[in-house]
């Protein structure tokens, strides 16, 4: 089953087209990495996908959840005569995407975790309430479970005993497992890795690597931007090439890093 479906996304900054038409799929229990260039998109594609962004076009399913579409033609003329009709200078209706109401968008992000390259941890709040904070706040979980839930999240990441530690404490790796239990705690079906290690020393690198290989093991379905290639093609089950807002080139490990595309063996050129 497709858990996360993504087509003909298009996302602009002003004029900037930085996500130009993406479409791809991703099965359950399946590992994903992307691949490319700095200011290929990677980041706004995962971010679109998590709600930190808009699309401007496309659609994106999650679980079976419509997250978002291109309206439907008879939504789109309602939406002209209610909104004045926006046209663009062609003359052609301005199709703006349609989001899913609020509390179902709620009920859709929580189906997927993102963690972020500078671990984005609360500098004022301990380990373990980092990790708390959005099951308390986010879905009403009781206290002493999210506690329950974190400790035992911070004992597979290798960190127990760091309960009480804040973020400073912590070398980079250390921080970093703490923000991959943090998006582990809401238990989400997807987990989204945007760099994971390119803030870390080389000797710290290692030990995120591992634990993303764990999770692996266990089948959780994870998409994973990453620099890190022997890495990429030793965990993930498919590859995406992305360079310039589109999928270049994708396909298993072996065939993308064999691969006989240009822009592909360019690109990999420079790591081997
Ligand atoms: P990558 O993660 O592949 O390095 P990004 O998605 O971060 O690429 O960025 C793609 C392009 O979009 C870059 O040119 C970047 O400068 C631009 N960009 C990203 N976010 C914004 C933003 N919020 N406002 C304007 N431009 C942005
Ligand atoms: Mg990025």
């Amino acid at each position: 089953m497709s858990v996360l479906s993504v087509k003909n996304v298009k996302k602009s900054f002003g004029d900037l087209e930085v996500i130009k038409d993406i479409s791809f799929s991703l099965e359950d229990g399946e590992v994903l990495a992307i691949i490319g260039p700095s200011g290929s998109g990677k980041s706004t594609l995962l971010r679109c996908i998590n709600l930190l962004e808009t699309v401007d076009g496309g659609q994106i399913t999650i679980c079976g959840d419509l997250l978002v579409s291109d309206p439907q033609p008879d939504e789109e003329t309602k939406d002209e005569v209610a909104s004045g009709s926006k046209r663009s200078k062609k003359g052609k209706a301005v199709k703006k995407p349609v989001y899913a109401p609020k509390d179902q968008l709620r009920k859709i992000r929580l189906n997927t975790g993102l963690v972020f390259q500078n671990y984005n941890l609360f500098p004022h709040f301990s380990v373990l309430r980092n990790i708390t904070e959005a099951p308390i706040r986010v879905t009403g979980m009781e206290k002493e479970k999210a506690k329950e839930t974190a400790r035992k999240l911070l004992q597979k990441m290798g960190l127990s005993g760091k309960e009480d530690a804040y973020p400073c404490q912590l070398s980079g790796g250390q921080a970093q497992r703490v923000s991959i239990a943090r998006a582990m705690a809401l238990n989400p079906k997807i987990l989204f890795f945007d760099e994971p290690t390119s803030a870390l020393d080389p000797e710290l690198t290692g030990e995120i690597l591992k634990v993303i290989k764990e999770l692996a093991a266990e089948k959780m379905t994870m998409v994973i931007v990453t620099h890190e290639m022997a890495f990429a093609r030793e965990v993930a089950d498919r590859v995406i090439f992305m360079d310039q807002g589109v999928i270049v080139d994708e396909g298993t490990p072996e065939a993308l890093f064999t691969s006989d595309h240009p822009r592909t063996r360019e690109f990999l050129g420079n790591y081997y």
